[in-house]
Protein backbone atom coordinates (compact mmCIF):
# COMPACT_ATOMS: atom_id res chain seq x y z
CA UNK A 1 0.00 0.00 0.00
CA UNK A 2 3.06 2.39 0.54
CA UNK A 3 4.21 2.03 -2.36
CA UNK A 4 0.62 2.10 -4.15
CA UNK A 5 0.71 5.77 -2.04
CA UNK A 6 4.11 7.20 -3.15
CA UNK A 7 3.62 5.98 -6.57
CA UNK A 8 -0.31 8.26 -7.01
CA UNK A 9 1.57 11.17 -5.51
CA UNK A 10 4.27 10.84 -7.87
CA UNK A 11 2.38 9.84 -10.88
CA UNK A 12 -1.32 9.77 -10.99
CA UNK A 13 -1.68 8.37 -14.73
CA UNK A 14 -0.07 5.00 -13.68
CA UNK A 15 -1.87 4.15 -10.48
CA UNK A 16 -4.66 3.09 -12.19
CA UNK A 17 -2.41 0.89 -13.81
CA UNK A 18 -0.69 -0.28 -10.68
CA UNK A 19 -4.25 -0.92 -9.09
CA UNK A 20 -5.26 -2.84 -12.03
CA UNK A 21 -2.26 -4.94 -12.16
CA UNK A 22 -2.32 -5.45 -8.31
CA UNK A 23 -6.06 -6.55 -8.66
CA UNK A 24 -5.76 -9.26 -11.20
CA UNK A 25 -2.21 -10.40 -10.93
CA UNK A 26 -0.62 -9.31 -14.71
CA UNK A 27 2.55 -8.12 -14.73
CA UNK A 28 1.62 -6.09 -18.27
CA UNK A 29 -0.76 -3.67 -17.74
CA UNK A 30 0.14 -0.65 -19.37
CA UNK A 31 2.47 -2.46 -21.57
CA UNK A 32 2.02 -3.91 -24.80
CA UNK A 33 3.92 -7.19 -25.76
CA UNK A 34 4.32 -9.55 -28.73
CA UNK A 35 7.03 -12.03 -30.10
CA UNK A 36 8.92 -11.95 -33.23
CA UNK A 37 10.66 -14.81 -33.36
CA UNK A 38 12.78 -15.46 -30.18
CA UNK A 39 11.93 -11.73 -29.45
CA UNK A 40 10.06 -10.27 -27.50
CA UNK A 41 8.81 -7.09 -28.15
CA UNK A 42 7.22 -5.10 -25.39
CA UNK A 43 5.88 -1.40 -26.27
CA UNK A 44 6.35 1.29 -23.28
CA UNK A 45 4.45 4.53 -23.59
CA UNK A 46 6.45 8.05 -22.82
CA UNK A 47 3.17 9.07 -22.98
CA UNK A 48 1.94 11.70 -25.89
CA UNK A 49 2.55 14.86 -27.42
CA UNK A 50 -0.74 16.97 -28.18
CA UNK A 51 0.30 18.92 -31.35
CA UNK A 52 -1.63 22.13 -32.28
CA UNK A 53 -2.41 23.86 -34.92
CA UNK A 54 -2.77 21.01 -37.42
CA UNK A 55 -2.67 23.20 -40.32
CA UNK A 56 1.10 24.53 -39.60
CA UNK A 57 2.35 21.59 -38.79
CA UNK A 58 1.15 18.96 -40.90
CA UNK A 59 -0.45 20.47 -43.62
CA UNK A 60 1.29 23.14 -44.96
CA UNK A 61 -0.01 25.38 -48.02
CA UNK A 62 -3.38 23.46 -47.67
CA UNK A 63 -6.93 24.87 -47.23
CA UNK A 64 -7.75 25.03 -43.21
CA UNK A 65 -11.09 23.79 -44.04
CA UNK A 66 -10.32 20.61 -45.76
CA UNK A 67 -7.68 19.94 -42.86
CA UNK A 68 -10.42 20.23 -40.21
CA UNK A 69 -12.71 18.38 -42.69
CA UNK A 70 -10.09 16.07 -42.88
CA UNK A 71 -9.84 15.31 -39.15
CA UNK A 72 -13.90 15.51 -38.72
CA UNK A 73 -14.37 12.83 -41.15
CA UNK A 74 -12.89 10.30 -38.73
CA UNK A 75 -14.30 11.98 -35.69
CA UNK A 76 -11.01 13.44 -34.76
CA UNK A 77 -9.86 16.46 -33.46
CA UNK A 78 -9.90 19.35 -35.70
CA UNK A 79 -7.87 21.66 -33.78
CA UNK A 80 -5.46 19.03 -32.28
CA UNK A 81 -2.99 16.27 -33.35
CA UNK A 82 -2.35 13.93 -30.14
CA UNK A 83 0.96 12.08 -30.76
CA UNK A 84 1.85 8.47 -29.08
CA UNK A 85 4.63 8.06 -28.19
CA UNK A 86 5.52 4.35 -28.34
CA UNK A 87 9.11 3.16 -27.17
CA UNK A 88 9.90 -0.59 -28.31
CA UNK A 89 11.74 -2.71 -25.76
CA UNK A 90 13.08 -5.64 -27.28
CA UNK A 91 14.90 -8.54 -25.03
CA UNK A 92 16.78 -11.37 -26.40
CA UNK A 93 19.36 -13.91 -24.97
CA UNK A 94 21.71 -11.13 -23.28
CA UNK A 95 19.95 -8.06 -25.11
CA UNK A 96 17.71 -5.43 -23.91
CA UNK A 97 17.60 -3.09 -26.67
CA UNK A 98 15.30 0.22 -26.31
CA UNK A 99 14.47 1.92 -29.63
CA UNK A 100 14.24 5.26 -29.04
CA UNK A 101 14.22 6.91 -25.70
CA UNK A 102 11.28 9.01 -25.65
CA UNK A 103 11.32 12.88 -24.67
CA UNK A 104 12.89 13.19 -20.99
CA UNK A 105 11.67 16.26 -19.90
CA UNK A 106 11.81 18.38 -23.26
CA UNK A 107 8.38 19.05 -23.56
CA UNK A 108 6.89 19.51 -20.04
CA UNK A 109 4.42 16.45 -18.15
CA UNK A 110 2.55 14.75 -21.08
CA UNK A 111 6.20 13.16 -22.13
CA UNK A 112 9.01 11.81 -20.53
CA UNK A 113 7.82 8.63 -18.69
CA UNK A 114 9.86 6.35 -20.40
CA UNK A 115 12.42 5.61 -17.24
CA UNK A 116 8.89 5.47 -14.60
CA UNK A 117 7.19 3.03 -17.11
CA UNK A 118 10.55 1.05 -17.34
CA UNK A 119 10.09 -0.61 -13.86
CA UNK A 120 6.55 -2.07 -15.47
CA UNK A 121 8.63 -4.35 -17.69
CA UNK A 122 10.46 -5.62 -14.58
CA UNK A 123 13.61 -3.04 -15.92
CA UNK A 124 15.54 -0.64 -14.74
CA UNK A 125 17.61 1.65 -16.71
CA UNK A 126 21.17 0.29 -15.66
CA UNK A 127 19.84 -3.05 -17.44
CA UNK A 128 19.44 -1.51 -21.25
CA UNK A 129 22.54 -2.41 -22.98
CA UNK A 130 21.83 -0.62 -25.83
CA UNK A 131 19.90 2.33 -27.33
CA UNK A 132 18.63 2.47 -30.57
CA UNK A 133 18.21 6.00 -31.95
CA UNK A 134 15.91 6.02 -35.49
CA UNK A 135 16.82 9.89 -35.81
CA UNK A 136 17.77 12.42 -33.40
CA UNK A 137 14.42 15.03 -33.21
CA UNK A 138 13.64 15.64 -29.49
CA UNK A 139 10.61 13.12 -28.77
CA UNK A 140 13.04 10.51 -29.62
CA UNK A 141 16.61 11.39 -28.15
CA UNK A 142 15.30 14.11 -25.54
CA UNK A 143 14.92 10.52 -22.70
CA UNK A 144 18.66 9.44 -23.33
CA UNK A 145 20.25 12.07 -20.88
CA UNK A 146 18.78 13.98 -17.83
CA UNK A 147 18.04 17.02 -18.69
CA UNK A 148 19.28 18.65 -15.52
CA UNK A 149 22.73 17.06 -14.94
CA UNK A 150 23.24 15.88 -19.02
CA UNK A 151 24.11 12.75 -17.24
CA UNK A 152 22.87 9.60 -19.50
CA UNK A 153 20.07 8.01 -18.04
CA UNK A 154 21.19 4.80 -19.31
CA UNK A 155 24.54 4.35 -18.09
CA UNK A 156 25.11 1.11 -19.24
CA UNK A 157 24.00 1.24 -23.24
CA UNK A 158 25.87 1.53 -26.49
CA UNK A 159 23.99 4.13 -28.20
CA UNK A 160 23.68 3.49 -32.02
CA UNK A 161 22.44 6.36 -34.66
CA UNK A 162 22.98 6.87 -37.99
CA UNK A 163 26.01 8.16 -39.83
CA UNK A 164 24.04 10.85 -41.86
CA UNK A 165 22.09 11.72 -38.43
CA UNK A 166 25.27 12.55 -36.58
CA UNK A 167 26.76 14.69 -39.09
CA UNK A 168 23.74 16.86 -39.71
CA UNK A 169 22.79 17.66 -36.47
CA UNK A 170 27.09 18.00 -35.12
CA UNK A 171 27.58 20.30 -38.69
CA UNK A 172 28.57 24.21 -38.25
CA UNK A 173 25.58 24.98 -39.22
CA UNK A 174 22.55 22.23 -39.95
CA UNK A 175 20.95 22.91 -43.08
CA UNK A 176 17.05 23.45 -42.92
CA UNK A 177 16.69 24.82 -46.25
CA UNK A 178 14.77 22.11 -47.38
CA UNK A 179 12.56 22.50 -45.16
CA UNK A 180 8.98 24.81 -44.74
CA UNK A 181 10.11 25.37 -40.83
CA UNK A 182 10.60 29.31 -40.27
CA UNK A 183 10.67 29.47 -36.23
CA UNK A 184 14.22 30.03 -35.47
CA UNK A 185 13.84 29.39 -31.83
CA UNK A 186 12.41 25.88 -32.79
CA UNK A 187 15.29 25.27 -35.02
CA UNK A 188 17.60 26.27 -32.54
CA UNK A 189 16.25 23.64 -29.83
CA UNK A 190 16.05 21.16 -32.02
CA UNK A 191 19.69 21.29 -32.63
CA UNK A 192 20.70 22.16 -29.09
CA UNK A 193 18.56 18.92 -27.89
CA UNK A 194 20.59 16.48 -30.40
CA UNK A 195 23.69 18.06 -29.97
CA UNK A 196 23.58 17.86 -26.12
CA UNK A 197 22.67 13.99 -26.20
CA UNK A 198 24.51 12.92 -28.88
CA UNK A 199 27.62 14.38 -27.15
CA UNK A 200 27.15 12.66 -23.96
CA UNK A 201 26.64 10.09 -25.42
CA UNK A 202 30.34 10.69 -27.53
CA UNK A 203 31.98 7.73 -25.37
CA UNK A 204 29.26 4.94 -25.95
CA UNK A 205 28.37 6.17 -29.29
CA UNK A 206 28.26 3.48 -32.28
CA UNK A 207 27.27 4.58 -35.67
CA UNK A 208 25.38 2.55 -38.42
CA UNK A 209 25.51 2.98 -42.50
CA UNK A 210 22.13 2.54 -44.18
CA UNK A 211 21.67 -1.65 -44.95
CA UNK A 212 24.21 -2.33 -41.64
CA UNK A 213 22.82 -5.05 -39.25
CA UNK A 214 22.98 -4.74 -35.86
CA UNK A 215 22.95 -6.61 -32.49
CA UNK A 216 22.30 -10.20 -34.44
CA UNK A 217 18.51 -8.93 -35.19
CA UNK A 218 18.22 -5.48 -36.60
CA UNK A 219 18.48 -3.68 -39.43
CA UNK A 220 18.94 -0.41 -40.40
CA UNK A 221 17.44 1.05 -43.66
CA UNK A 222 18.21 4.72 -43.85
CA UNK A 223 14.66 6.50 -45.12
CA UNK A 224 15.67 10.19 -45.67
CA UNK A 225 13.62 13.27 -45.60
CA UNK A 226 12.28 13.67 -41.89
CA UNK A 227 16.03 14.04 -41.13
CA UNK A 228 18.98 12.92 -43.39
CA UNK A 229 19.32 10.14 -41.20
CA UNK A 230 16.58 9.19 -40.59
CA UNK A 231 16.20 5.11 -40.26
CA UNK A 232 13.17 2.33 -40.01
CA UNK A 233 14.26 -0.61 -38.22
CA UNK A 234 13.75 -4.35 -40.45
CA UNK A 235 13.32 -6.33 -36.57
CA UNK A 236 14.10 -10.18 -37.24
CA UNK A 237 14.88 -13.64 -36.38
CA UNK A 238 13.97 -17.12 -37.62
CA UNK A 239 11.33 -16.62 -40.20
CA UNK A 240 9.41 -13.31 -39.07
CA UNK A 241 9.93 -9.80 -39.27
CA UNK A 242 8.47 -6.58 -38.08
CA UNK A 243 9.27 -3.25 -39.38
CA UNK A 244 9.31 -0.31 -37.02
CA UNK A 245 8.93 3.00 -39.43
CA UNK A 246 9.44 5.85 -37.07
CA UNK A 247 8.53 8.59 -37.80
CA UNK A 248 7.46 8.21 -41.65
CA UNK A 249 3.85 8.56 -40.96
CA UNK A 250 2.91 11.15 -37.98
CA UNK A 251 -0.91 11.11 -37.91
CA UNK A 252 -3.22 7.79 -38.47
CA UNK A 253 -5.42 10.34 -40.35
CA UNK A 254 -3.45 12.93 -42.45
CA UNK A 255 0.09 11.04 -42.89
CA UNK A 256 -1.78 7.94 -44.98
CA UNK A 257 -5.30 9.58 -46.55
CA UNK A 258 -2.66 12.83 -47.52
CA UNK A 259 1.46 11.37 -47.74
CA UNK A 260 1.52 14.09 -50.30
CA UNK A 261 0.92 16.89 -47.79
CA UNK A 262 3.77 18.85 -46.25
CA UNK A 263 4.81 17.80 -42.54
CA UNK A 264 6.48 21.05 -41.11
CA UNK A 265 9.16 19.26 -39.38
CA UNK A 266 10.95 17.59 -42.21
CA UNK A 267 13.98 18.97 -42.88
CA UNK A 268 13.23 17.90 -46.63
CA UNK A 269 9.71 18.49 -47.16
CA UNK A 270 10.10 16.90 -50.53
CA UNK A 271 12.69 14.13 -49.76
CA UNK A 272 10.70 12.93 -47.14
CA UNK A 273 7.28 12.96 -49.19
CA UNK A 274 8.49 10.48 -51.31
CA UNK A 275 10.18 8.48 -49.27
CA UNK A 276 6.42 8.41 -47.09
CA UNK A 277 5.02 7.04 -50.13
CA UNK A 278 7.53 4.55 -50.81
CA UNK A 279 7.72 3.40 -47.29
CA UNK A 280 3.71 3.03 -47.20
CA UNK A 281 3.55 1.44 -50.63
CA UNK A 282 5.70 -1.12 -49.56
CA UNK A 283 3.68 -2.08 -46.44
CA UNK A 284 0.50 -2.11 -48.19
CA UNK A 285 1.91 -4.22 -51.14
CA UNK A 286 3.40 -6.77 -48.75
CA UNK A 287 0.43 -6.72 -46.09
CA UNK A 288 3.50 -6.50 -43.66
CA UNK A 289 2.25 -5.24 -40.43
CA UNK A 290 4.28 -2.27 -39.14
CA UNK A 291 4.99 -0.25 -36.06
CA UNK A 292 5.12 3.65 -35.65
CA UNK A 293 5.97 5.50 -33.15
CA UNK A 294 3.38 8.14 -33.45
CA UNK A 295 0.51 6.31 -34.02
CA UNK A 296 -2.03 5.34 -31.23
CA UNK A 297 -1.20 2.89 -28.67
CA UNK A 298 0.11 0.25 -29.15
CA UNK A 299 1.14 1.40 -32.55
CA UNK A 300 1.02 -1.40 -34.86
CA UNK A 301 -0.79 -1.95 -37.20
CA UNK A 302 -1.13 -2.46 -41.53
CA UNK A 303 -1.44 0.20 -44.47
CA UNK A 304 -4.26 -0.28 -47.23
CA UNK A 305 -3.86 1.35 -50.66
CA UNK A 306 -6.68 3.10 -51.80
CA UNK A 307 -5.45 4.50 -55.10
CA UNK A 308 -2.62 6.75 -55.11
CA UNK A 309 -2.99 6.93 -51.00
CA UNK A 310 -3.59 4.70 -47.94
CA UNK A 311 -5.74 4.02 -45.35
CA UNK A 312 -4.56 3.30 -41.70
CA UNK A 313 -6.18 -0.48 -40.24
CA UNK A 314 -4.56 -1.00 -36.39
CA UNK A 315 -3.58 -4.17 -35.44
CA UNK A 316 -7.11 -5.36 -33.62
CA UNK A 317 -5.92 -5.81 -30.03
CA UNK A 318 -8.56 -7.85 -27.68
CA UNK A 319 -6.44 -7.31 -24.49
CA UNK A 320 -4.21 -4.58 -22.74
CA UNK A 321 -1.28 -6.66 -22.34
ZN1 LIG B 1 10.98 13.14 -35.82
ZN1 LIG C 1 8.81 11.87 -33.55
Amino acid sequence: MKRLFLIFICIPGVWFCTFAQNSIGHGHIGLYTMTVGEIKLTVITDGHLPVNPVQAEFAQRIDSTKVAKTLENHFSSPVEVDLAMNVLLLEWGDKRILIDTGAGGIFGNDSGHLGENLAYAGLSPKDVTDVVLTHAHPDHIGGLTDKRSGELLYPNADVWISKEECIFWLADIPDFSKSTMTDKTHMQMLVQVARRNINAAKNRLRMYNDGDTLLGCLQMLVAPGHTPGHSIVKIYSGNEELFHIADIVHSEIISFEHPDWIYNSDTDYKMAIKTRKEILGKMAETKSMFFAYHLPWPGFGYAIRKGKVFVWQPLRIAIPY
